[in-house]
């Protein structure tokens, strides 16, 4: 019997979960993260308080949902998840509020996304452990005054930039995720392929890292797809050929650029002659959200060397032109 759509998309959420590091000791790469933020747990453990509220930014995928259950498990208390976008009333923030124990940790993923009264709440609720719950509308309204159990709050965002300043100044300690190198994706897909029962050469597991956009959860995913391909159309080893024919096939290039990524220099070479153009307008011309291109596409270009933010738009790097096999035009900004 095969999977359907819904049990393979819920198989695959179970993988990864399952090849979440469960504790500091375990999280590959981000030394300076790890240190800093293995000193602020251990410190509240001797205090035998609360650590303080913990941001952690960075583009999808580097780790912020696993380094959040990290801290409510290193600090041996239960996590409580929700996201911005689920948060749409003040309302809905007070229920989640008002339902924590002392010391829980409460993760907000996205919470750039949260409405702007929600927002106003959180200051007051991070600061004071209260909350003022305003009750029926117009001049009968009354506010009334919730205490809240002390908890820590670990919000994520994509950039720590789109968060205003009264809600990042609240934040006690604050991680900024960056980029994996190949060599510790190369741990990561070791130790991934370890979980998993995959069979893989040291070529092979390099191949995957190199082209996983330095980014943990993409890793886990191509070694996934490439032993699929490994099952079904070679002897069941990820050997370096099968790494690559297997990436081919999913449309992964040799440096781990995937169709949206390439799509973005392609249009900025081809149709706007290299840049400068706004993101709203490149975004429409390969027809994704802006927010995908800028939180999703564009940190990854931007770290390779292929793209570059500049007052006026977007540029393509003489490196883009490149890749794409193209000259650019005498004018050419870059
Ligand atoms: P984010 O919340 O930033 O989008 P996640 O925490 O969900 O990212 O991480 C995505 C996947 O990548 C997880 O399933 C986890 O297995 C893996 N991962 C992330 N960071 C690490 C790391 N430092 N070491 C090992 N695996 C990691």
């Amino acid at each position: 019997r095969s999977l359907t759509v819904a049990e393979a998309d819920g198989d695959e959420r179970a993988v990864e979960a399952a090849l979440r590091p469960r504790s500091l000791d375990e999280v590959v790469g981000q030394q300076r993260v790890r240190d800093q933020l293995g000193l602020v747990l251990e410190a509240a453990r001797r205090r035998e308080r609360c650590p303080d509220h913990v941001l952690l930014s960075g583009p999808p995928g580097l780790g912020k949902t696993t380094l959040a259950m990290i801290i409510a498990h290193e600090m041996s208390v239960p996590l409580r998840l929700t996201s911005g976008p689920a948060i749409t009333h003040a309302g809905d923030l007070a229920a989640i509020l008002s339902g924590l124990n002392e010391g829980d940790v409460l993760f907000i993923d996205e919470i750039h996304r949260m409405s702007r009264p929600a927002e106003e709440m959180l200051y007051m609720a991070m600061e004071d452990f209260r909350v003022d719950v305003v009750i029926g509308k117009g001049p009968g309204a009354t506010a009334i005054p919730l205490e809240i159990p002390p908890f820590t709050l670990v919000g994520a965002t994509t950039r720590a930039g789109l968060l205003p300043g009264p809600l990042r100044d609240r934040f006690g300690f604050t991680a900024q995720l960056e980029f994996y190198d190949p060599r510790d994706l190369d741990t990561i897909v070791h130790r991934s392929a370890d979980l998993l029962g995959v069979e893989l050469t040291s070529e092979g597991s390099a191949q995957i890292a190199f082209r996983s956009r330095g980014t943990p959860r993409i890793a886990n995913r191509l070694l996934r797809r490439v032993r699929d391909y490994a099952q079904v159309r070679a002897g069941g080893v990820v050997t370096l050929a099968v790494a690559e024919a297997a990436l081919e096939l999913y449309e992964v290039d040799d440096l781990g650029l995937d169709r949206l990524d390439r799509g973005v220099i392609d249009v900025l070479c081809r149709r706007f002659g290299g840049g400068p153009v706004g993101v709203s307008t490149l975004a429409v011309a390969v027809g994704e959200e802006r927010e995908t291109v800028e939180e999703v596409a564009e940190p990854f270009l931007v770290r390779i060397g292929f793209l570059a933010r500049t007052p006026r738009g977007r540029v393509a790097t003489p490196a883009a032109w490149a890749h794409l096999g193209l000259t650019p035009p005498p004018g050419a900004v870059g």
